[in-house]
């Protein structure tokens, strides 16, 4: 799956429509060594103090030991809160007690409760499909409810910045790429996959929450249906796009904790 980025791109969003298993699964944290490296370089797995506090942006695994081949002592669910007890993560894995049970969970799920670095791309969560159903690839696959498609699904600008590029080939005519100015991922770039049309120009400076495009309607690039695929360039990476499974991880938690975001 890993070799056929857009096509199975097309393929995946075709079967999360109707509720397979998914990224966010309690069993697919650091399914990969990997994908366990790649998180390594994101905010979320940096020492913290033993007390703090984190949140859950998904169902996820705690277990006896940093590694997937440890045993599962229980699920910690969306929206609890864990705190920390080691300071050092291992393997991008966190130390933490929840309700009383002690192991370790996969770092990359947990935010310090109440933040979050991104806005979420569609402000309108009604029409978004639940985390359960999104999907890595080169990005993040996010389908609309019902197949809802243009204005019905706006797409914002997630980080004050700049348009830098209409347009990607699988990603249809308009998809933009927004350069990030200021923050934590200042000078990262976005793309928006399967959006049309624009609703700025390049060149256009947005601010954070300022729509830029809407989710496109019928089939727009390399796709099977209305849906979003938001990625990330890798730090010092090209405009677009990373390769598959490079940057979704540190994409993916970056969604999870604006979609869960007050
Ligand atoms: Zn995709």
């Amino acid at each position: 799956m890993r070799v056929l980025p857009i096509s199975f791109c097309a393929l995946l969003v075709a079967i999360t429509a109707y509720g397979c298993a998914s990224a966010s699964d309690p069993e697919a944290e650091g399914t990969s060594s990997s994908s366990a490296e790649e998180l390594s370089s994101a905010a979320v797995t940096n020492d913290l103090p033993v007390g703090t506090v984190l949140e859950a942006t998904t169902d996820v695994n705690l277990r006896t030991g940093p590694a997937t081949s440890d045993r599962v002592l229980r699920v910690v669910p969306t929206g609890a809160r864990v705190t920390v007890v080691a300071s050092k993560p291992q393997n991008g894995f966190r130390k933490v007690d929840y309700a009383g049970t002690t192991g370790w969970t996969f770092g990359a799920y947990y935010v310090k409760p109440g933040t979050s670095t991104i806005l979420f791309p569609i402000q309108n969560r009604a029409v978004v499909d639940p985390p359960s159903t999104w999907s890595q690839d080169q990005g993040v696959d996010i389908a609309t409810v019902g197949a809802a498609c243009g204005s019905r699904a706006v797409l914002v600008a997630v980080a004050d910045g700049t348009i830098v590029r209409e347009g990607i080939s699988g990603f249809g005519p308009a998809a933009p790429v927004l350069h990030v100015e200021g923050g934590p991922l200042n000078g990262r770039y976005i793309y928006y996959g399967h959006a049309l049309p624009a609703r700025v120009p390049v060149g256009a400076h947005v601010k954070r929450g300022e729509a830029i495009a809407d989710v496109g309607c019928g089939i727009v690039g390399e796709s099977s249906g209305p849906h979003l695929e938001i990625g990330i360039s890798a730090p010092g990476g090209p405009t677009c796009c990373p390769g598959v499974h490079q940057t979704s991880g540190e994409m993916m938690s970056l969604l999870l904790a604006a979609y869960h975001a007050k």
